[in-house]
C-alpha cells in the first residue's frame, strides 16, 4: 500500500462537481482579477476569524510582506520572529530592509518562546512576527502583554493555522493582523497560489488594499510604491467551495492525530507532538521527533510511506542570511528540532488501516527489523 504525505486527489473527488461549477461561473464572467468572488471570500474569512476586515493577496508570503510593509517597517527596524519556520516568514522582513531578531522556540510546541520574545525587545523593535507552526497557535497572551506594554504591533503568520484556536480566539485574530496562505497543501488550499491578511484595524486594511494594487487609490495615480499582489477570482471561487468543508476536514486531521498519539505514544525512538490543552490544533502537519531521523525517513520512503522534514535548516543558518551573522548555537532548540523532526501523513482521508501501516513501519525500524517492510511491500 502506498501512503502519500498528502492526497489532494482524494479530496478533489469529493467536491469535483461543485468546484467545476464554481470555476465555470468565473469563466463565463471573464472577470479574473479580484471581483465579487474575491470580495465574498474576504467577507467569509473575516467572519470565520471574527474580525472586521480581510484583504486577498497573491500568496501567503505576500500577505506577510504587505502586512509588515503597511506598518512602515524598513531599514533600521528590527522584527522579532522565530528561527523555525518556512523561509518567507523571515524573507518578508529582510526584503523590507529590516533586521530579523530570532527568539528560540519552545521545544514542546516548536513555537516561539514568549520569554525569549520579551527578552529580545529593544529600542529598534518595530514588530513581533509570530508563527503558529504546524497548525497550533503560539502562546499568545504573554507575547501580546509584552508587546502591548511597549506599543509594539504583533503580526501572526497563521499560514499553517487557519481554524486553529488559542483559548477560544481564532488564529489570525489575536494580533494586529493575521496572514493566511492558500497554497494547495494548507488546510484551506486553492488551485494555485493565494493568501489573505485579516485585521480588525480598518485603516491598516485600507493601506494593505492600496499596497496590493501598486499603491494607487485612484487608478494610475500612485501615492506610494506598492506591488501587484491580488487574489485571482478562480482561486476565490475554489476556496469558497472548500471553506464550507474546512472545519470537517480539520476535524478529520485532529481525529487522525489522536489516533497516532495512541499508536505512537509509547513507541521507542519517537516523541509525539504536544497539543496544549487550551489550544485547538488543526494539524496542518503531524510532526514527531525521531531518533536517527534521516534513517527513519529513508526507511519510510522506501516502504512507500510519504514523510517530510519541515524544516531541515533553521532560518538563522540559511546561507542567504549569513550577512546577519547567525551561527550554530544561537538557537539550540530550533537547531535540535531541525535535526529531529519528521512529518507523517495526517490528511483527513487517511484511513485507520493506513495509520496502522505507518505506525507498524516505524515500530519495525526501531526494533531493528526494517527489512521486513521492504520485503513485504507490494
Ligand atoms: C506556507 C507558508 C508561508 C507562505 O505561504 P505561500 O502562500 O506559499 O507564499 C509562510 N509562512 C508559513 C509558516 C507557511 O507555512
Amino acid at each position: 500500500m502506498k501512503i502519500p504525505l498528502l492526497d489532494l486527489a482524494a479530496q478533489y473527488r469529493t467536491i469535483k462537481g461543485e468546484i467545476r461549477e464554481a470555476v465555470e461561473e468565473v469563466f463565463e464572467s471573464q472577470r479574473f482579477i479580484l471581483g465579487p468572488r474575491v470580495a465574498e471570500l474576504e467577507e467569509r474569512i473575516a467572519a470565520y476569524c471574527g474580525v472586521s476586515r480581510a484583504v486577498g493577496t497573491a500568496s501567503g508570503s505576500d500577505a506577510i510582506l504587505l502586512a509588515l510593509s503597511a506598518l512602515g517597517i524598513g531599514p533600521g527596524d528590527e522584527v522579532i520572529t522565530t528561527p523555525y519556520s518556512f523561509f518567507s516568514t523571515v524573507s518578508s522582513v529582510t526584503r523590507l530592509g529590516a533586521r530579523p531578531v530570532f527568539a528560540d522556540i519552545d521545544p514542546r510546541t516548536f513555537n516561539i518562546d514568549p520569554a525569549r520574545v520579551a527578552g529580545s525587545i529593544g529600542p529598534r523593535t518595530k514588530a513581533i512576527l509570530v508563527v503558529h507552526l504546524y497548525g497550533q497557535t503560539a502562546e499568545m497572551d504573554p507575547i501580546l502583554d509584552a508587546a502591548a506594554s511597549r506599543g509594539i504591533p504583533v503580526i501572526e503568520d497563521a499560514c499553517q493555522a487557519i481554524g486553529a484556536r488559542c483559548r477560544g480566539r481564532a488564529a489570525g485574530s489575536m494580533g494586529l493582523a493575521g496572514c493566511f496562505s492558500f497554497f494547495p497543501s494548507k488546510n484551506l488550499g486553492g488551485a494555485g497560489d493565494g493568501g489573505m491578511v485579516v485585521t480588525g484595524d480598518d485603516s491598516l486594511a485600507d493601506r494593505i488594499r492600496v499596497l496590493r494594487e501598486h499603491g494607487a487609490r485612484r487608478r494610475y495615480y500612485h501615492d506610494e510604491v506598492g506591488i501587484n499582489s491580488r487574489l485571482d477570482a478562480i482561486q476565490a471561487a475554489v476556496l469558497l467551495v472548500k471553506l464550507r468543508r474546512l472545519d470537517e476536514w480539520s476535524e478529520g486531521r485532529r481525529r487522525n492525530a489522536a489516533r497516532y498519539d495512541e499508536l505512537l505514544g509509547a513507541a521507542e525512538g519517537v516523541v509525539t507532538p504536544a497539543a496544549l490543552p487550551h489550544n485547538r490544533h488543526i494539524y496542518n502537519q503531524y510532526v514527531i521527533r525521531a531518533a536517527r531521523r534521516d534513517d527513519l525517513k529513508e526507511h519510510l520512503q522506501g516502504a512507500g510511506i510519504g514523510c517530510e522534514v519541515y524544516y531541515p535548516v533553521p532560518l538563522h543558518l540559511q546561507a542567504c542570511l549569513s550577512f546577519l551573522g547567525g551561527k550554530e548555537g544561537d538557537c539550540p532548540e530550533a537547531e535540535r528540532a531541525a535535526s529531529e523532526t519528521l512529518a507523517l501523513p495526517v490528511y483527513p482521508e487517511l484511513t485507520a488501516a493506513m495509520q496502522d501501516e505507518v505506525a507498524g513501519a516505524i515500530g519495525r525500524f526501531y526494533a531493528g527489523r526494517p527489512g521486513t517492510d521492504r520485503a513485504g511491500k507490494d
